[in-house]
């Protein structure tokens, strides 16, 4: 009885996108803490062993595999267990939240892949830790009216929006003056701008200061990783265009700061590891010890920042106008960057050519005034078609 009553506190956790950077990092702290949390689903898209491997781990019964043809293919080696309940394809994520009771899931995924099992896990009461920015770029208005409705909790896992979110409580939002994300400057924030046509993707790969997926990775060298994160600041605190800031603190130890309108700033410091955050929201509104050590001031430390330089970093002055459009600029400003990183990555188009991907997409395609869902999932493909194709000059 004792344990059956020890299993029913624990939190129920899904992890979509188990297999990747923020999986892992997620995995590491459920690792840490089996008193407090039961893994019961997860998700990947081709990393079928690797999937198998935290299945067995965990013990988690509910597995889904979004690639149809790795799907296919680790099936037959599951079947020996009939006791796993295997979704594989399009609609694997869907089913996986259809199927799984849970109180709290991890959106690790990648793109905007996880948008309807989102949704679907908020219509069935499950709080959202969201790492998966792009969601609340593409969907945004959805997500966070869904949220209230349905009276759950959007908890956010990226690290300034995290560091945000932490100042924040106990204050009453409409007294903030503005916020700072912070931002490294990425992997070539020390190269001549003049050299910066000539950077390849593995040099854009290396950050100098966080271990991330490779798509975010590039995106911080761009810094469009930050300006997606306005658009997800936005959504996340309400704030308007004004108020929302990007400062360069290459130490990554400030994750954010927060002004309020008596001019006090407040800040959030951890070093620059994800498990900080994604631990603060697993257990929220509680904390636990953690098993890592933080930010040690015995030693000297130095926290510089500085503006940014838009020359450098044109995605991020196009993020800038785009925060001040409607929504479907965010979903062209987000759809064209993923392909031009694409793009990049296979050596098709040249470092500075991703923000003119990015401004030929705003410029040519003409979306339609209707806002509803449906049609922005819509506008997202098509910008996708386009800056597949679109010739830069
Ligand atoms: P990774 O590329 O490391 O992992 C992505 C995960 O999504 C993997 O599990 C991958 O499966 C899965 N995936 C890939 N394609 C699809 C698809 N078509 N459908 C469903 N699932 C898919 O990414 P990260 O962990 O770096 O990033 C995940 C999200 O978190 C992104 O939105 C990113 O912006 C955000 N984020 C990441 C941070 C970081 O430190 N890494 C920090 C803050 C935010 P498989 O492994 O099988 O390919
Ligand atoms: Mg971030």
């Amino acid at each position: 009885h004792n344990l059956k009553q020890f299993m029913l506190n624990k939190k129920k956790v899904i992890l979509l996108g188990a297999t990747g950077s923020i999986g892992t990092s997620t995995c590491k702290v459920l690792r840490s803490f089996p008193e407090n949390f039961k893994l019961v689903g997860i998700s990947a898209h081709s990393k079928s062993k690797k999937l198998l491997e935290i299945a067995e781990e965990f013990n988690v019964k509910n597995l889904a595999i979004t690639s149809n043809k790795e799907y296919l293919k680790a099936k037959s080696s599951i079947l020996v267990n009939s006791e796993i309940k295997y979704f594989g394809g399009s609609l694997a994520l869907e089913e996986l939240i259809a199927c799984t009771d849970a109180d709290l899931v991890v959106v690790a995924t990648l793109g905007s892949y996880a948008l309807m099992a989102t949704l679907n896990a908020i219509e069935k009461g499950m709080d959202i830790a969201l790492a998966n920015k792009e969601l609340l770029v593409l969907g945004g208005d959805f997500i966070t009216k869904s949220i209230k409705k349905h009276n759950v909790r959007l908890l956010p896992i990226d690290s300034e929006h995290n560091a945000v979110f932490q100042c924040i409580q106990g204050y009453n939002i409409k007294e903030l003056k503005s916020i700072s994300l912070t931002a490294s400057g990425g992997a070539c924030r020390n190269f001549a701008i003049e050299s910066l046509g000539s950077v390849t993707p593995s040099q854009a790969q290396n950050h100098p200061n966080w271990s991330m997926g490779t798509k975010i990775t590039i995106d911080s060298a761009t810094m469009a990783n930050k300006g997606l994160e306005l658009i997800e600041a936005k959504w996340l605190f309400g704030l308007k265009p004004e108020q929302l800031k990007v400062i360069i603190h290459p130490e990554s130890k400030i994750h954010s700061f927060v002004e309020w309108i008596d001019g006090s700033i407040l800040a959030q410091l951890s070093p620059p590891d994800m498990t900080f955050a994604i631990q603060h929201c697993l257990f929220y509104p509680q904390r636990k010890n953690n098993p890592k050590p933080s930010i040690n001031f015995n030693e000297a430390i130095n926290l510089t920042f500085h503006p940014p330089d838009l020359k450098r970093y044109p995605c991020l002055e196009i993020a800038y106008e785009v925060l001040k459009m409607e929504s479907f600029a965010s979903v062209i400003y987000n759809a064209s960057n993923e392909i031009a990183v694409q793009r990049f990555i296979k050596n098709e188009i040249k470092f500075t050519d991703i923000p003119k991907v990015i401004i030929n997409a705003l410029e040519i395609i003409n979306p339609s005034k209707d806002s509803t869902l449906k049609a922005l999932i819509e506008l997202d493909m098509l910008t996708r078609e386009h800056a597949l194709k679109s010739k830069i000059t």
